[in-house]
């Protein structure tokens, strides 16, 4: 990608209602532009962070087993009566009514939608167990949309429903999905702590936030230290095969949010492993059988062909609200330091002197030879001074710079900056593409 062609309104001044320093970041590098409280359009820039966050988390989600599809935004009043919610979700709810006066919600979840979706398509416990997701746009009406990205009024979540015959089958699928969220957040570059959590008004018996330590987290969150570097199943993990070892590994250890604290459980930790901080809530899964089911009838014929209702759990991931998670983990005081997977380009190429021959060359060479390697390049052919090209190179914050101008080639050299350890080098060509590559 040419700057010249691209997008980027870089803003100069933090507005004062941006409190934190992603939510400080996302404007000033011009990645998101607020449209009303809590709703933002994602610019070129963020858009493309929020598609590598997105592609990482489906990615785990296919490979835990979870089959993908797309539910609408809108949903139907008359599902959420079924199922008793509609009047018991409040104010969050935003309730729209068509030209018809029939009532309409903008779905802050997905629970009553998929359960008429399946009950419809299934019949027998033969066709159990099945997980099925989907990355869609949620609206909630949050009291105080903040924060950013962090707390927004729409956002994007990753929600799955699992559906097993039993209890105890349920419970298989809840690890799988336990599994893949420790994998997700891992692969995104972030900590995540699995934690004891209330089950909320989606209710149930058992349930687990996935919480990434960060000081302007807005969860109080308490855990035994060993869980923040507990090391992450690899590629290879069975999905298919008994995760109960894992989950128990780290469930054996204490780890609970606010609602969930027990002081004296927690006073049975070493002190020293006494972990007490702040976190950022970037995934839920639930457990809650028949919760929905039963009211709305979904049922499958069981092994003596009577039939009962399916067991069933959720499992949601912030999508949108990871990107503000991954920029308070990764930043500096001028700008983001976005870790390999979900940088918004791999390599800033910069051209110091357009118009210099030399210069204009090789950086052409570069662009094509990363570009056909399938290295991402923001190539910066634009006239702007280079103290401004640096700068906004590193509030953009792409893990490689590669400088490239008259003096440095009159002795055929380039610069290459590493981003995240500031570290800069003078390699010949050759080198500096290896460098990057
Ligand atoms: P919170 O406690 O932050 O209000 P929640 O418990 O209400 O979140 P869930 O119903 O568990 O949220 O939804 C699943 C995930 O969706 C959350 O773990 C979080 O990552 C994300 N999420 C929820 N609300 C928002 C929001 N307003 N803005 C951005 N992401 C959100
Ligand atoms: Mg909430
Ligand atoms: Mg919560
Ligand atoms: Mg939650």
């Amino acid at each position: 990608m040419y700057l010249s062609r691209f997008y980027l309104p870089l803003m100069k001044e933090t507005p004062a209602d941006a409190q934190i320093i992603s939510h400080q970041l996302m404007l000033r590098a011009g990645m998101i532009r607020q449209g009303a409280a809590g709703i933002y359009s994602w610019l070129p820039l963020g858009f493309r962070v929020l598609q590598k966050i997105e592609q990482i988390v489906r990615e785990e989600q296919n490979r835990a087993g979870a089959v993908e599809m797309l539910m609408p935004t809108i949903q139907s009043a008359e599902l959420w009566r079924e199922s008793g919610r509609y009047e018991a979700y409040g104010k969050e709810m935003l309730r729209i009514t068509d030209r018809h006066d029939r009532e309409m919600l903008y779905g802050p979840t997905n629970e009553e939608l998929i359960t008429e979706i399946f009950r419809a398509g299934t019949r027998s416990y033969k066709d159990l167990p099945k997980m099925l997701y989907h990355i869609q746009w949620k609206f909630r009406d949050e009291i105080r949309p903040r924060f950013g990205v962090m707390r927004g009024r729409e956002f994007l979540m990753k929600d799955t429903y699992s559906f097993d015959l039993t209890e105890e089958a349920s419970r298989k699928s809840y690890y799988k999905m336990f599994v893949a969220y420790l994998r997700t957040f891992n692969r995104l570059g972030l900590k995540s702590v699995p934690m004891k959590a209330d089950t909320g008004p989606i209710g149930g018996d058992l349930s687990h936030e996935f919480i990434v330590l960060a000081e302007t987290g807005e969860s109080q969150v308490y855990c035994h230290r060993e869980l923040i570097d507990m090391a992450v199943p690899g590629p290879d993990v069975d999905f298919d095969g008994d995760l109960e070892p894992i989950v128990q590994e780290r469930t054996s250890l204490y780890a609970a949010t606010d609602e969930m604290y027990d002081e004296k459980e927690f006073e049975k930790v070493p002190e020293d492993d006494r972990i007490t901080a702040r976190g950022i809530e970037v995934g839920h899964i639930f457990f809650f059988g028949t919760k929905y089911s039963a009211p709305m009838n979904c049922v499958v014929s069981g092994h003596d062909g009577r039939n009962v209702p399916v067991q069933m759990g959720s499992y949601g991931i912030g999508v949108s609200r990871l990107m503000g998670a991954l920029i308070e983990a990764y930043h500096d005081e001028n700008g983001c330091r976005w870790p390999v997977p979900v940088a918004p380009f791999h390599v800033g190429l910069i051209n110091l002197k357009p118009g210099d021959e030399e210069s204009d060359r090789l950086c052409q060479e570069f662009y094509a030879k990363l570009e056909g390697a399938g290295i991402e390049v923001l190539y910066d052919d634009t006239p702007a001074r280079p103290g401004e090209k640096f700068a906004r190179m590193d509030l953009i914050g792409l893990p490689y710079q590669m400088v490239v101008g008259p003096r440095g080639l009159a002795t055929g050299h380039v610069e290459v900056k590493e981003r995240h350890s500031g570290e800069r080098i003078e390699l010949t060509p050759d080198e500096a593409l290896d460098h990057v590559s």
